[in-house]
């Protein structure tokens, strides 16, 4: 089903950001028992992207969200094997800075809730004397947190989950982004808070990504990417002002608390004229990006180079996707021994150890992580001399 209204003010208006036909639905390695869980429930292997920008208020959203049947199967059934990586743990640092300097001066919360809290690590690293903790997830990660002694109900966020409750706070962690209806979702929880109660909201930060040209808030579970004036005018819909924001990485973190009187219609022409440049920066960005690898591709694939995507995430996934030219001839290889011997949903391929690139004699490594250098002396050290070709942030071959 297509959504041809903004998800954040309701007009049908829209300019096209990023499409995409065969878009892997599933972009990390999965265990065989999940590759048949999801065949016997008939979940699609690739799915139709198709993001936008409203061009009366500026958001992003998807057109193209997926069934409820699919987002329930994912939500409730994939999640258990997301590792916790180092970028997770950072990521947590920054949030309990947000969720500190928010309480500075106002003194501390009682009763805090999480919507989405995984395993509750995040929730604990929030806790303080005389706090009541909160949360809630659909996925088996619930009960990692319930063992943790923290009071967590494996289910969707509902407001009807906590009747009775008012909370002090109501945090959500890479949530709203995959919600189909925002403002109802953030309506639901602004009923739950106390007076002067807050919310704090983390989500893939928008501008981060879409001025660097990057693809990887670009996830058929995203809904919505949201950017600091977007999520502005939605919460001054809901007659929240923004008082903390943390945009220095990929990630956008802000705290909100409500106020009297609030005009969010006086943003929206500037809030227009911000999409609309962002908009053309991310197009000129990423197709610059693509047509300098497009150029590499087209060789490795005429001469019959064989090919290694290092790095079995998103990012490898989401290339071999965009240049099926080389998907015949790669293998795909992590150094993480957690994902070595998954396999892709949409591919029938298998995640190698590093050796393999030994073993199968590559001619070309393509690097998807960013970490290139410390990638390269890996490589090197196990005696591999193919040619390494990086393409995070930009396109090179590297030397050495
Ligand atoms: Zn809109």
């Amino acid at each position: 089903m297509v959504q041809e209204r903004c998800n954040v003010c309701g007009k049908e208006c829209v300019d096209s950001v990023f499409a995409f036909a065969d878009y892997p639905l599933v972009l990390r390695p999965i265990p065989d028992e999940l590759v048949s869980f999801a065949e016997k429930q008939d979940i699609p292997r690739t799915v139709e992207l198709d993001y936008v920008h409203c061009t009366q208020c500026g958001h992003v959203f998807l057109r193209t969200p997926l069934e409820e049947r699919v987002e329930n199967a994912l939500y409730s059934s994939f999640y258990e094997t997301y590792p916790a990586s180092d970028i997770e743990e950072t990521a947590t640092q920054a949030f309990v800075k947000a969720f500190r300097s928010c309480f500075e001066r106002d003194g501390s919360p009682r009763r805090v809730l999480e919507i989405g809290c995984s395993d509750g690590g995040g929730l604990q690293a929030l806790d303080g004397p005389g706090w009541e903790l909160y949360g809630c997830d659909p996925s088996p990660r619930a009960l990692k947190a319930q063992e943790r002694g923290l009071n967590v109900k494996r289910d969707f966020f509902s407001p009807e989950l906590y009747s009775g409750l008012s909370f002090d706070v109501i945090c959500s962690r890479h949530v709203i982004e995959h919600i189909k209806n925002p403002f109802d979702f953030l309506e639901g929880q602004a009923r739950m808070l106390t007076q002067g109660g807050k919310l704090v909201i983390e989500t893939p930060n928008g501008e981060f990504c879409m001025s660097r040209g990057l693809l990887d808030s670009f996830h058929p579970e995203h809904v919505s990417l949201f950017t600091i004036p977007s999520l502005d005018y939605l919460l001054g819909q809901l007659g929240f002002q923004i008082e903390y924001v943390d945009d220095r990485t990929q990630n956008l973190i802000v705290c909100a608390s409500r106020i009297a009187d609030s005009s969010p219609e006086k943003a929206l022409k500037s809030n227009l004229d911000y999409a609309s440049k962002l908009a053309v920066e991310f197009s000129e960005t990423y197709s610059s990006w693509r047509n300098e690898l497009q150029t590499h591709v087209t060789e490795l694939a005429e001469s019959e180079e064989s090919v290694a995507m290092w790095g079995a995430g998103s990012s490898g996934v989401r290339v071999l996707a965009l240049f099926p030219e080389i998907i015949e001839r790669a293998v795909l290889v992590d150094r993480d021994e957690s994902k070595q011997g998954l396999r892709f949903y949409h591919l029938d391929k298998r995640v190698l150890p590093p050796v393999a690139c030994k073993e199968q004699d590559v001619d070309a490594i393509i690097i998807s992580s960013q970490y290139v250098d410390a990638i390269c002396k890996d490589i090197r050290k196990l005696g591999v001399d193919s040619k390494i070709l990086g393409i995070t942030p930009y396109v090179r071959w590297i030397d050495g």
